[in-house]
């Protein structure tokens, strides 16, 4: 299924997933002047250092002795300021299909169909989404009162908020919307969190509530102030039941990811994962695959190797589109302007 184009562009690449291996291919394609698109289902760029272990040190990648998963992200995103490309953020590709008239290749996302004469997958382990409550809820709650993600921490200021989560992610969120709230309480199932020493440390020393062990057993709204939520607690091992009330709650249970998507692509796979030649091409026309998703003999899921993957697709995809250009590809001095 083709949608609305988002616009008028033809892209020379879209690259699907903001990931270290997506962001880093970003940054290489602008480099040799290509027209990028990079396309994220999250609202953030980043992938799994970003999503999954945001203060967790990497040791292994070159020049970067240690580095934590969320400022290996800055990084990238600072280097990815030097060139331009556009950024679709919150939109996930659901199909890619090629149009041999016009020879290119039609993404339909979420938010509209994407024009591009070639693409790279670099979507990891696949779309990662938030876990969710898993009872029933009235859904017109997201996003309102109800969210997975801050958006923009304004939107909790001066408010009444709970947090939900024993995670970095849950326990940092709660420190941090702490300094704008009216009150915030943090609800974890365990007496223990699963967060940095450190982020404990101010938890501890901050004036969030923290409520353990409880879950949350239901969300609805207040019967006599529709714009605040009754959130019901139960204490673990126990019948006993509590109802706060706010104005938010924010579910930070972590992500699932999938690939499934894939089977729809007319993309062959191994497994779930994508094998490559060398040169990072999938078995469709100007299709390649880098990062994660990418299997061949000797694959690490490392980021040192999609960063590898990134330089090899692109310059792949130059020499396709653009047969008669000249290529200096050994050094990037001669790319300044
Ligand atoms: C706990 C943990 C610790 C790790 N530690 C290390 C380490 O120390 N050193 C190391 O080298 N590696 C480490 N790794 C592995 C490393 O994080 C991965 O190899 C790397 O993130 C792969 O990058 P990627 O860009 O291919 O995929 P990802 O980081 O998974 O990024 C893929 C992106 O694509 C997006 N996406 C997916 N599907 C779609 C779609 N349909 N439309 C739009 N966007 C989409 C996703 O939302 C995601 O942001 C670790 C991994 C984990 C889980």
């Amino acid at each position: 299924m083709v949608t609305k184009n988002m616009n008028d562009k033809i892209y020379d690449i879209s690259i699907i997933g903001g990931g270290p291996a997506g962001m880093f291919a970003t940054y290489y394609a602008g480099l040799r002047n290509l027209k990028v698109a990079l396309i994220e289902s999250l609202p953030k760029l980043g992938g799994q250092p970003e999503t999954l272990y945001a203060q967790k040190h990497i040791y292994d990648v070159a020049a970067l002795p240690k580095i934590s998963g969320t400022n290996l992200t800055d990084q990238l995103t600072k280097q990815l300021e030097i060139t331009s490309f556009d950024k679709y953020l919150s939109t996930s590709v659901s199909s890619i299909e090629e149009n041999k008239k016009k020879n290119l290749w039609e993404l339909t996302t979420s938010k509209g169909t994407i024009r591009s004469k070639a693409i790279i997958i670099a979507i990891g382990n696949g779309a990662f989404k938030p876990r969710k409550l898993t009872f029933d809820y009235d859904e017109t709650l997201e996003n309102n009162n109800l969210s997975y993600f801050v958006n923009n921490i304004e939107d909790f200021r001066g408010k009444d908020v709970i947090v939900a989560g024993g995670g970095d992610s849950a326990v940092d969120w709660a420190i941090d919307l702490d300094k704008v709230t009216n009150h915030t309480s943090l609800i974890h199932r365990r007496n223990k969190y699963r967060a940095m020493e450190s982020s404990v440390q101010k938890l501890n020393d901050s004036d969030v509530e923290q409520l353990n062990p409880y879950i949350i057993k239901g969300i609805n709204y207040n019967p006599n102030n529709h714009e605040k939520i009754d959130v019901t607690l139960k204490l673990i091992k126990s019948d006993e039941l509590k109802t706060i009330t706010a104005d938010k709650l924010l579910v930070n249970y972590g992500f699932v990811s999938d690939s499934r998507i894939l089977k729809d692509w007319n993309i062959d796979l191994n497994g779930p994962f994508i094998p490559v030649s060398r040169e990072m091409e999938t078995n469709l026309p100007n299709v390649f695959a880098i990062g994660d998703i990418v299997t061949y003999p000797g694959k690490l899921q490392l980021i040192a190797t999609a960063f590898a993957e990134g330089p090899i697709a692109v310059t792949k995809a130059l020499r396709n589109l653009y047969p008669d250009k000249d290529y200096f590809e050994h050094s990037t001095s001669i790319f300044e302007k």
